[in-house]
Order: C-alpha cells, then structure tokens, then sequence
C-alpha cells in the first residue's frame, strides 16, 4: 500500500491515443500510472511494450461497459492508494462508414460506451478525487455543439438545452436517451440530432465535462478540473489509420490537461483543441480539423 502516492488512470489505454498518454505521463506525472484495458491479455501486452521503453506503468483491467469493474478497480485505488489524482475518460468506439450494422444498433452501442459508461465511470471514481484532481474527457472536433447544425426549432432548441448553463446531469442523460429512442425509429435527424452516434456521443461528453466542472466549483475538495479535448485526427485503429497525427501528438492536449498545474486560472470546464487552444463550444468557430 502507498497511501498518499500520486495516482494517474487512463481508461482504454492498451492502443491508441491512450497508450500514448500513459507513455507521456510515465514521462512527467509524479507518482503511478495505470495502463488499463478492457481485455486483460492485451493490456499486458502493452505494458510490455511500455517496459521495453524502459516505463513502468501499473496495470489494471477496467471495462467501463462493466460497472462491476470500474468498482472493484475503485476499490483497489482506494485501498492502496487512498485516492485518485488524475483520470483520463479516454476509452469509446467508433463504427465505421461503412459498417453493416443498423443505425438503431449503432446508436445504442455507441451512447452506451462512450456517454452511459463514461458518465458511470465518473460517477464511480469522483467520490475519491483529491484536491487538485484533473479530469480530462476525450470528445472530439465532432463532439462541438455546433455539430448540431440544424436551423429549425427542434435544432436550435437542442442546441440551447445543452448549453445552458443550469443543465443538469439528469436531463442530459434523459436528453442523449432521447437522441437513442429516436434513432430506434429513425427519427433523431427530424428532433434535430446530427446523422451520427458518434458525433452525438461526443456532443454529450463535451456538455457533460461542462456540468461537472460546475459541480466541482461547489466541491469542498479543492481546484478539481475537468476538460473536454479534441486529441486531433490521429493514425489509429479507430481512423483505419488515416489520421496524419502520431498517436503520441494525439496524447499531448489531454497529457497537458491531466498535468495542469495546481490553481491554475483555466481552462476549466472547457473544449480544448489538440493544439491547446480553448475553444469556444457554444458559439465557435472552431479551428480546422487536424
Ligand atoms: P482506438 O480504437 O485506437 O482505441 C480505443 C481504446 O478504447 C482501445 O484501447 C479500446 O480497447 C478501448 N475501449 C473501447 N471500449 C472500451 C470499454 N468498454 N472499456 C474499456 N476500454 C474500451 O481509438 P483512439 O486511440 O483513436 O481513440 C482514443 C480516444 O480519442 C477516443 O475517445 C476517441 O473517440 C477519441 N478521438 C480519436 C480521434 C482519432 O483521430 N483517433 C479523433 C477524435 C477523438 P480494445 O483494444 O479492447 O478495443
């Protein structure tokens, strides 16, 4: 037991973005690091990899499709490190274009991972948070409001609930159920949802990384941050390789969010570019997408 030690958890970490993170935080966060994955053997593999690079991350399973997972993995924290210090909500899916699977099935696999669980997830480690955790929410450059284009009155008011600034957590879930149950049927694109489970999914973790930096500006734990990033578009399995990024240029917003300093002024609660610009969710413009 290290009790005190600094501990850092990056979900869906065996490949990717996230295996980047966890190398770069090995590098520059004081304490441990946990590499995690849903498959166990895969996992271990890339912990390997890590050491034969001469890091040596920590290892633990965590689907976050699985609560009993996220809670044993809580417990574990908590018993050995009494706390967590920072979390990187980085694991989800993405179908493909062209991906033979119906709308109606992508949209409830694809909210169920990257919004229901990742919400679950928060809510199962939040309580642990130290004063100055950072929590960082990959979203992505589809995850801006503005991906909901529309200019009817279903649109419009979709893009006004999400973000309004006494949304709560409750209501957007009901809202994102709602964005599920339309899909069943096809008609999300009539109630004004973007023509993507992915796009939506990420819509919602970005409107969510706003509600729950105000709930913990009310926190008497101290300077908790959390941040929603675009990592860029990187060369992993997720973009069939066609991302010009390196997943190690994809890890360096969300590695710079974990990492921020303690009482830093921002960016709190905010949409950051893999670039590190802070921009602005609600009203754009954003930046080009790379
Ligand atoms: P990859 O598909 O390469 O990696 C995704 C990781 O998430 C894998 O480790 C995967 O595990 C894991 N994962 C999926 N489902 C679960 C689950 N239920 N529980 C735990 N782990 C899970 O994707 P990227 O590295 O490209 O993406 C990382 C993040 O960046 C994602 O949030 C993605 O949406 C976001 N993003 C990526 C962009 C890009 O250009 N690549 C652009 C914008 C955002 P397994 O190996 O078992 O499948």
């Amino acid at each position: 037991m290290s009790p005190g030690k600094r501990v850092a958890v990056v979900t869906g970490s065996n490949k990717g973005i996230g295996f980047a993170i966890v190398k770069e935080l090995c590098q520059k966060f004081d304490g441990d690091v946990y590499l995690t994955s849903r498959d166990e053997d895969r996992g271990r593999a890339a912990v390997e990899e890590l050491g034969k690079l001469g890091f040596q991350p920590q290892y633990h399973q965590l689907d976050v499709d699985d609560e009993a997972s996220g809670l044993r993995f809580r417990d574990h924290l908590q018993s050995q490190y009494g706390g967590l210090d920072v979390l990187v909500n980085n694991a989800a899916i993405a179908f493909k274009n062209a991906a033979p699977e119906p709308f109606s099935q992508q949209a409830t696999e694809t909210l169920k991972t990257n919004f229901f669980s990742t919400l679950r997830f928060c809510n199962i480690m939040f309580p642990i948070l130290r004063p100055h955790a950072r929590v960082v929410n990959v979203s992505s450059s589809a995850g801006h409001l503005l991906k909901i284009s529309g200019e009817n009155s279903v649109a419009i008011d979709l893009r006004k609930k999400l973000c309004s600034s006494d949304l709560t957590t409750e209501e957007l879930t009901e809202m994102i159920h709602g964005f599920v149950k339309a899909a069943q049927t096809g008609d999300h694109v009539k109630l004004g949802w973007p023509n993507s489970a992915y796009s939506t999914s990420k819509i919602g973790i970005s409107a969510l990384t706003r509600i729950q930096q105000r709930a913990f500006d009310h926190d008497s734990r101290q300077d908790i941050i959390v941040n929603s990033v675009h990592p860029g578009y990187v060369d992993t399995d997720m973009t069939s390789h066609k991302g010009p990024l390196t997943i190690e240029q994809g890890a360096v917003a969300p590695t710079w969010l974990a990492l921020l300093p303690p009482n830093v002024d921002g960016p709190k609660g905010g949409y950051v570019w893999y670039d590190k610009q802070i921009v602005d969710w609600v009203n754009g413009p954003t930046p080009t997408v790379v």
